[in-house]
């Protein structure tokens, strides 16, 4: 199966030009300079010829922070593996590194196992996984090594939710120790659980339960702090750090402080800190209950911080943190106390769509919008050069952006599994026309083109942000 590409703006993290683009099965071939003549002669005995004039040409997005079809609270996120991954396609991501928990008591590989079996043979585009440590002792930190060994070089601890997945500091830091020795990343949910109980507790008591009480029982000061916490233990240890999902000024600042020191500390954020409010948590009614996600959406003057953390680089991804919960029946579950809210917010459909605004309102250029959705996830979980580039030798995960399309977001036109949008009637400019997933279209001309089970679980190499 031969593709050229042709006409189009390549875009990579370096810049953009016209280039165009041979595609020989899953792979990228090679490239020409547009105008080169070359590709006349790909066009010979080619099977498609896709004409990009006047669109851009870039890598497949790579969402590194999912959870499809998570347990939480009784119930579990409404996007199976196979919904979710059609639905990244759908908006330009041919990637996703999901999570697979550790059950307190079970061990990881046992975490892993399940959660390989949920994807298995219905993915719409290729995936990954990390591992969420659950239960520090001698086993998982062995079984750590044996993960590494088959491509799983990321684990995620967490400094929240006390008797659920809270890792305790001496916990964190005997992870750490393990992580520097066997080169893998460690992952943190950086929000002072314990203190943040106390506050909920009280909150409670004094009949405050609604949803915006999720965000304002939840400080930024407690973010700024555990993620401190985690970013000197990781200095001791020596252990690279990745924290997750960054949503305020304070945590931002601990990380710039640590990257000016030189530390191996990285951070990611998402499209609803970027885009929504503490606002939206305070909508009338339940309604505020659509955006209760964790860390909580913060007032509006974070947003600012954390777009200029994008352009510095002291944020080096934008993942989205998918982890969709109805309205109807799931999200209900908390009226009348939104601790039982179940936490998170579908997003993995319009993460790429949600960061081009950037470039349109000029936050960020068009090579950053590429290098942040694409290639430094793939670097810094173990896939560049494979993914997140257009190169000889890569898969051919690329998507044909129109720029000069405009798109009203809304739950009635998403495929997400979800009865709601947070992003109900957005207006957006630019969109996906194109997607082609190791090379076969996943998405064309409007309608889905994919196949469940095309998306293969992909083993990862070490990051290549460390060291
Ligand atoms: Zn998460």
């Amino acid at each position: 199966m031969r593709t050229v590409i042709r006409g189009g703006t390549l875009v990579s993290s370096d810049g953009a030009a016209p280039m165009d683009v041979l595609v020989q099965d899953e792979r990228v071939a090679a490239l020409a300079a547009g105008f080169s003549g070359l590709a006349d002669t790909w066009q010979e005995g080619a099977d498609h010829v896709i004409d990009a004039t006047g669109k851009y040409v870039v890598p497949g997005g790579i969402d590194a922070h999912t959870h499809m079809e998570m347990p939480f609270g009784g119930t579990k996120s409404a996007d199976t593996f196979e919904t979710g991954t059609r639905a990244a396609a759908w908006g330009g991501t041919t990637m996703i590194v999901d999570f697979a928990i550790q059950t307190k008591g079970a061990s990881l590989l046992a975490g892993m196992d399940a959660w390989q079996a949920k994807a298995d043979g219905v993915c719409a585009v290729d995936y990954s996984f990390h591992a969420i440590i659950s239960d520090v002792n001698e086993t998982s930190l062995k079984e750590m090594d044996e993960l590494v060994a088959q491509g799983v070089t990321s684990f995620k601890l967490f400094m929240a939710y006390p008797g659920v997945f809270y890792a305790t500091d001496s916990d964190i830091l005997r992870a750490m120790d393990r992580a520097a020795s066997n080169g893998a990343l460690i992952m943190m949910h950086a929000e002072n659980g314990i203190a943040i109980d106390a506050i909920v507790g009280a909150a409670l008591a004094r009949g405050q339960t609604d949803p915006v009480f999720h965000g304002l029982t939840r400080p930024a000061e407690m973010e700024g702090e555990a993620t401190s916490r985690a970013i000197r233990l990781a200095q001791v240890t020596k252990a690279p750090l990745y924290i997750v999902h960054l949503s305020s000024t304070p945590a931002l600042a601990a990380v710039v402080e640590a990257r000016d020191r030189g530390q191996n500390t990285f951070a990611e954020t998402c499209p609803q800190y970027l885009f929504l409010s503490e606002d939206d948590m305070a909508r009338p009614g339940f309604e505020g209950a659509k955006f209760v996600c964790t860390p909580p959406l913060r007032p509006r003057e974070h947003q600012a911080a954390l777009w200029r953390g994008l352009r510095t680089d002291d944020l080096s991804v934008v993942a989205t943190d998918h982890c969709p919960f109805c309205f109807a029946e799931q999200k209900e579950l908390g009226i009348g106390d939104f601790t039982k809210i179940p936490n998170g917010l579908p997003g993995v459909e319009h993460r790429m769509d949600l960061i081009y605004q950037g470039v349109v309102a000029g936050e960020i250029t068009l090579a950053r919008w590429v290098e942040v959705t694409s290639t430094n996830p793939a670097k810094m979980f173990g896939l560049y050069p494979r993914k997140g580039t257009i190169a000889p030798g890569s898969d051919a995960d690329i998507v044909i952006y129109d720029p000069a399309v405009t798109q009203t977001i809304s739950a009635a036109t998403h495929h997400m599994a979800v009865d709601y949008s947070c992003y109900e009637g957005m207006q957006i400019t630019g969109g996906v026309e194109t997607v082609f997933s190791r090379g076969r279209q996943v998405i064309s001309a409007g309608s889905y083109t994919g196949e469940q089970g095309h998306g293969r679980f992909v083993p990862r190499d070490l990051s290549r942000h460390i060291r």
